[in-house]
């Protein structure tokens, strides 16, 4: 049996794949517009962790009605796609754009926008969706090279995040627009970070994954701007255009994630 699963893998292409699941959680609970798919169901995502929970992680820790059953987005994956739509020109003006550390979902939606010149990167291309390394510390690309920036889910990461924030403001354009996601404690004012924790079981207990190096506060806004950028706060909530198309929590975002739009003073 195994092998004829691990056959049908190998044999079916994705496109099928996703149309069977489009088909199998077809519904009207839902929509995720990265997909394109009316939902019966969005999975619960994320880990029931102590700290997480503690801090009142936005976008972190177990939530309800998180993933995509079809591509796998996630909340801000969602909220990202619906701002860039309402809010900007990235779906008909051509531009430079860089994905940091691109989602799957984002990215199989953003290949399709032949208008855009994208640029996605990672610090490990073997392991992940982008086409070519990249470390944020470190950028290679000369100044005000991009109209639009994504980094999401990756500064919790880096050890010297103010060095990537001002790589990221760097090779942004002087009118161009960066979405910095972060998960964040809405109730920390500061963020916590201790570079003597070095292992894996010890960053999972104390930041709660494996691979992160703090838990940011709302301090992390001053990083931002101390970074040279100027933050423009985007709370979904309190767009009329965000909340109309939102209404009956259609796209499963999150009450209250803001996205931290950044743009060079
Ligand atoms: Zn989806």
């Amino acid at each position: 049996m195994q092998q004829i699963k691990n056959l049908a893998k190998q044999i079916v292409p994705s496109s099928v794949k996703t149309l069977i699941k489009k088909g199998r959680y077809f519904g009207n609970s839902f929509y995720d517009p990265i997909c394109n798919t009316p939902l019966r169901l969005l999975h619960p995502n994320g880990e029931d962790h102590p700290t997480l929970k503690e801090a009142q992680i936005v976008s972190g820790g177990y939530r309800q009605n998180s993933m995509c059953p079809v591509c796998r987005s996630r909340e801000r994956h969602r909220l990202i796609y619906l701002y860039l739509q309402h809010h900007t020109t990235f779906f008909h003006q051509p531009q430079k754009f860089l994905y940091v550390a691109p989602a799957p979902c984002l990215h199989t939606a953003f290949q399709q926008l032949h208008h855009l010149d994208y640029i996605s990167g990672d610090i490990d291309t073997d392991e992940r969706e982008a086409e070519f390394d990249l470390d944020v510390t470190q950028i290679n690309y000369p100044d005000n090279t991009f109209d639009i920036i994504l980094c999401n889910h990756v500064l919790e990461h880096v050890p010297d995040d103010r060095r990537a924030m001002r790589e990221l403001r760097r090779v942004l354009k002087p009118d161009g627009l960066a979405i910095l996601q972060v998960p964040f404690s809405p109730i920390r004012a500061e963020t916590f970070e201790d570079f003597s924790i070095t292992s894996e079981e010890d960053r999972y207990r104390v930041f709660g994954q494996k691979d992160h190096v703090r838990i940011y506060g709302l301090d992390y806004m001053d990083r931002l701007q101390e970074s040279g950028f100027v933050l423009d706060l985007f709370k979904w909530w309190e767009d009329d255009t965000l909340q109309e198309v939102n209404q009956g929590n259609k796209h499963g975002l999150l009450g209250n994630e803001p996205l931290f739009v950044v743009r060079k003073n």
